[in-house]
Formats: C-alpha cells, sequence, structure tokens
C-alpha cells in the first residue's frame, strides 16, 4: 500500500490539517514539530483521535537542531530530548513513525560520527522501550553529503539498531545531482519504509531547496515525481510518502493521482 499525504498543516493546526487531509481524500500527514516541540499532551491526544476517525495515518517530524554525534554533552542531551518529547506526543497520537535528521559530521570522520550516532540511537531506543512508546525513530537521508545520512549509512543504521529509515527522494536526487535511478534505489530498501518527496534546486554541495515549480528551466514536481512512481507501483511497497513542498496538500493530491494513473 503507498499512502500519500502531506508535511504539516499549513498553518491551519494540526487538527483542521487532519480534516482536509480527509476532505481532500489524503491518507497520511506528518505533524511538524519543526522549530520546537510545544504540542501539549491533550492536544497530540485529540488530534490521535480526530485522525484515527478520519482514517489518516500519522507520522512526526522531530525538531531541526538535532545533532547526535556532538560532543557538547548539553549539546546532545538536548538533541536527545527534542527526538524523545516528540515521541512522546507521538505515541499519544498513536503516530509510530518519528523522523529527523540525525546529526552532522563536523570535524569527525564519517566512521566516527556514524558510531557516535549509533550509541546515542541505542540509548534512546532503551528508553523508548522503558516507557512503552509505541514508536519507530526514523532518521532521514539528507539532501547534502556535508550531513550524516547518506542511503548507506541509514541503511547500515538501521541494519545494526533495528531502527526505521525515511527516505526522502528529493534529497537523494540534490546529492546525485539529478542522476537518479529509482528501480536501483527501491531494490536496497525494505518492503516497508517511511518517505519525503518534492521537487528540488540543488548545487554542487547538494540540496538547495524544496520546490514545487520555479523558473521554467527547473522540472515541476509532478515531472520529478512521475519516475518515482512508476517504479513504486511496479513494487508496491508498504510506504508511507509525506508531500514536502510549499504546497503540499496540492501536490499530495497530485502525487495520489499519479501513481494512480501510471
Ligand atoms: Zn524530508
Amino acid at each position: 500500500m503507498i499512502r500519500v499525504g502531506p508535511a504539516g498543516s499549513c498553518g491551519l493546526g494540526n487538527l483542521k490539517g487532519v480534516s482536509k487531509c480527509a476532505e481532500m481524500d489524503l491518507d497520511c500527514m506528518e505533524v511538524e514539530f519543526t522549530y520546537g516541540v510545544r504540542m501539549d499532551l491533550k492536544t497530540a491526544k485529540e488530534v490521535g483521535i480526530l485522525a484515527g476517525e478520519k482514517g489518516i495515518l500519522l507520522s512526526v517530524h522531530a525538531p531541526y537542531y538535532i545533532n547526535l554525534a556532538s560532543e557538547e554533552k548539553e549539546k546532545l542531551a538536548a538533541s536527545k530530548k527534542r527526538i524523545l518529547d516528540s515521541c512522546q506526543r507521538a505515541h499519544a497520537m498513536g503516530a509510530r513513525n518519528v523522523t529527523f535528521h540525525a546529526g552532522f559530521y563536523q570535524t569527525r570522520t564519517a566512521e566516527q560520527t556514524y558510531e557516535r550516532i549509533k550509541k546515542a540511537m541505542v540509548g534512546l531506543q532503551k528508553q523508548i522501550a522503558r516507557r512503552k512508546w509505541q514508536v519507530k525513530l526514523c532518521p532521514e537521508v539528507t539532501g547534502k553529503p556535508s550531513q550524516f545520512g547518506s542511503l548507506a549509512e541509514l541503511l547500515q543504521l538501521k541494519k545494526d539498531t533495528g531502527c526505521g529509515i525515511t527516505v526522502d527522494f528529493s534529497h537523494l536526487y540534490a546529492r546525485q545531482q539529478g542522476d537518479i535511478d529509482y528501480a536501483r534505489i527501491l531494490k536496497k530498501l525494505p518492503k516497508k519504509f517511511h518517505a519525503h518527496f518534492s521537487g528540488i534546486e540543488y548545487g554542487p554541495k547538494g540540496e538547495r531547496k524544496h520546490i514545487r515549480t520555479t523558473r521554467k528551466h527547473i522540472r515541476t514536481t509532478k515531472e520529478f515525481f512521475e519516475p518515482l512512481a512508476r517504479e513504486l507501483v511496479k513494487r508496491n511497497p508498504d510506504i508511507t510518502i509525506i508531500s514536502e513542498s510549499p504546497k503540499p496538500y496540492e501536490d499530495a493530491v497530485m502525487m495520489k493521482r499519479l501513481i494512480e494513473e501510471v
């Protein structure tokens, strides 16, 4: 099953956002804690109940300011707290997948960074298990080679810790400078995973920004998505795919239609 939905509620608030998903015949929605976890548990439960009634599957995006590779104790502790606060809300909402960008290499080698992040992930998973939260940590494929989170690193992390992954296909596109073979990528992926998609502008250093349609020489999200839609339909994985474009609802609808058409 391929479920499609928007990232966030476009300023409507999560309750109205869930209702809008249902009205637009979408399947899922990602609750965004981009700049901090400010939702109380009561609201989280209300959002979860409404999503259950409307048949909308929820996921959560933890805040951006996370670095699980940090050598500064306070920064590491704050990063872990942001993830755990997100997980607690996710559990209250009945959202399973919790997405985040795991960290940065900074002055460390890729191997050192990997080991630090792995250790932090194992610690987080222990805390999640102790609190009996039904959530899965899903670190995301990031859009810049200077940032931890290549597909290879995340697949290794999944193997070593049993975590989930968020495959942001537009980030992969930017990392590979637009040279992308979706069939080859999907072969490497598990049958079940969480995904992001949007149009993307990139440069030699990777991701610049998520886009819809911009200048004429840049392709539209529809053109970006069609090759992926074809491969997804062929393999029919069990995924949730979240539109992170500047018009997440409209583009999610477009993506869902394209999946039905191809
Ligand atoms: Zn993303």
